[in-house]
């Protein structure tokens, strides 16, 4: 089993349960944490090739967690893709424009999903 390590920063339970089931039937390897706090020590932990983060999160929000992460010269570059079920142009701009690599609208595609994730990896990701 050797597949992208992606962290999973998802406060609902069952959004939570989804992402993890499709990205591992797909072959990934998922850490999955439920707050913005959690964020940066898992990230620090497991050293993901790919951070899936939710915008809206109890306690800090995804904003402010990618904020930390990019602070810390351990993550600073991994790859962070907002989820935020805000379907509006400037939630996507915002977004981009703070550093997210990537933006994902909820409900994620079942379907979509893993390439979505994927296109994202770090350059050698999935092979450590
Ligand atoms: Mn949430």
């Amino acid at each position: 089993m050797n597949g992208p390590k992606v962290l999973l920063v998802e406060d609902n339970p069952r959004n939570l349960k989804l992402a993890r089931d499709v990205l591992e039937y797909a072959g990934f390897r998922v850490t999955a944490v439920t707050t913005g706090e959690e964020a940066l020590p898992a990230a620090r932990e497991v050293m993901p090739d790919v951070i899936l983060m939710d915008l809206q999160l109890p306690g800090i929000d995804g904003h402010t967690a990618l904020s930390r992460l990019r602070a810390d010269v351990r993550t600073d570059g991994i790859p962070v893709v907002a989820v935020s079920a805000f379907a509006m142009r400037a939630d996507r701009d915002r977004a981009l424009a703070e550093g997210f690599d990537g933006y994902l609208e909820k409900p994620i595609s079942i379907r979509d999903l893993p390439d979505q994730v994927r296109r994202h990896v770090r350059p050698g990701g999935g092979v450590g």
